[in-house]
């Protein structure tokens, strides 16, 4: 960003438009960020389409650096990606999010809700990704078919003989396995098929596509879905109508602003009280 002059804070640079100083700064920044205790995870309500109620939370990631502020998560995870250390920071969301879960199911009652979490294609290739979710899950107590990992078709293509492994293994263990961002890529059908996933998250991009023929593909990715015994969540939705529609077309949840953005542990324990109370 241009100096504006005076002290402001400045606004975020994407990585790739810095300079190649800035960029190796911030990697280190990034390196010590979880030490420094800069890194947390928030969470993002996932909703049912037919009464609103809530079922579950994504897990996300966020850096507070101490000049930069928010540094936001397409910027550090790419970063993370490319510098080969993204693997700490997906162990970090694990144990981080397992752990918050596992408190949250204490001090309610073990109430029904799932929590989803990001893994990224590193973490897939170079970690013992089901051992690691195995511990993880083992040292914060919570059972399996409580989480949901989320993998983009991305992360299944780059290695796709090394992905359907783990995948089978991961589903073996018993968490649930969730295509991200269905609609944004290539979106090749024989994902649904070859690999283990129970869940389709169908893109924003997708959902908020400005073509007539938006609706067809929607009811058509839905059915397909639905008959194959997935379950469905649709991304940013943004208008009632749509959820509505939606839901209609057999959707089976909703996850965006219009429902929620992320919020703090504190604020999840909070709503999930009201919700299932004691
Ligand atoms: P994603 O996995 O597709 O996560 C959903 C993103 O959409 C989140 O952005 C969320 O805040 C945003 N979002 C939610 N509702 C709406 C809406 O109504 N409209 C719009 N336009 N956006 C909405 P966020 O938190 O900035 O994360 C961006 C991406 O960074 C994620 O996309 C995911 O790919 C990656 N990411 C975040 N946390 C992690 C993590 O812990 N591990 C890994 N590997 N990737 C992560
Ligand atoms: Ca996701
Ligand atoms: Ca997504
Ligand atoms: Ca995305």
């Amino acid at each position: 960003a241009k100096k504006s002059g005076g002290n402001r804070v400045e606004p975020f640079q994407p990585a790739f438009r810095m300079a190649v100083s800035d960029r190796l700064q911030l990697e280190s920044d990034l390196r010590r960020a979880i030490e420094r205790r800069e890194l947390s995870m928030v969470y993002q309500p996932i909703v049912r389409l037919d009464d609103a109620e809530i079922a579950g939370f994504e897990a996300l990631m966020r850096w507070d650096h101490p000049k930069r502020g928010n540094v936001p998560p397409s910027e550090f995870i790419q970063l993370a990606e490319n510098s080969n250390f993204i693997s700490e920071l997906g162990l970090f969301a694990l144990e981080r999010a397992t752990s918050d879960l596992s408190n949250w199911l204490i001090q309610t009652g073990d109430i029904p809700f799932f929590v989803s979490i990001n893994v990224s294609s590193a973490q897939l290739v170079n970690s013992n990704l089901a051992d690691d979710v195995r511990r993880v899950l083992n040292q914060a107590g919570c059972p399996a078919s409580r989480i949901k990992l989320e993998l983009t078709e991305t992360v299944v293509m780059d290695n796709p003989e090394q992905s359907r492994l783990v995948l089978d293994k991961l589903h073996d263990i018993g968490v649930s396995l969730a295509l991200d961002d269905f609609g944004a890529g290539y979106s090749s059908l024989g994902y649904l098929t070859r690999y283990p996933f129970d869940t389709i998250k169908i893109d924003k991009m997708l959902v908020n596509d400005q073509s007539d023929k938006r609706d067809v593909l929607l009811r058509s990715v839905i059915s397909m879905a639905a008959e194959m015994g997935m379950t469905l969540v649709a991304e940013g939705i943004e208008t009632e109508d749509d959820a509505e529609m939606l839901g209609q077309m057999g959707c089976h949840y909703g996850q965006s602003y219009h429902f929620g953005p992320p919020i703090g542990t504190d604020a999840v324990l909070k709503i999930l009280k009201e919700r299932f109370p004691l």
